[in-house]
């Protein structure tokens, strides 16, 4: 992760390591896991094609001024990204203004949806690192 993105608020510095402490305290935020399927799927598409699905959720689905179905647009499972977005309270422009002091009423600048992008990201790699140690899946462990 080589970071470099200016995010605001206290989402850069130490590689997230106090977003993630502070997230940490929550108990709603702290429970998000992911599934062997989630693995799964992640290991099945790479890195790579995962951060695109994030920037286009990101863009699609946060960054307008006024999202639609705004606080309810993040569903619970059925993309690793959500779990991740509901973990780094990134789910929802109130969570973001509550949590990461992104103002709300307004599009979400593109190089900020970057940062926050590279942050979720950041979370879904600790939190497959933690699933393989979990599941003891060595990637042959993939269905297809
Ligand atoms: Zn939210």
């Amino acid at each position: 992760m080589a970071g470099g993105v200016k995010t605001g608020a206290e989402m850069d510095g130490k590689r997230y390591d106090s977003a993630f402490a502070r997230l940490a305290k929550s108990k709603f935020r702290s429970r998000f896991r992911l599934s062997q399927e989630d693995v799964e799927y992640i290991a099945a598409k790479g890195m790579a094609t995962i951060r695109t699905h994030c920037e286009d959720f990101i863009r699609t689905r946060l960054a307008p001024s006024n999202p639609p179905k705004d606080g309810r647009q993040t569903p619970m499972r059925g993309h690793p990204v959500f779990k991740a977005q509901h973990a780094c309270a990134c789910c929802c422009r109130g969570c973001l203004a509550k949590w990461w002091k992104v103002p709300e009423g307004e599009e979400i600048p593109a190089e900020r949806q970057a940062g926050i992008v590279d942050f979720l990201m950041a979370w879904i790699e600790r939190a497959m690192a933690f699933a393989q140690a979990r599941d003891g899946s060595k990637n042959n462990s993939r269905r297809s």
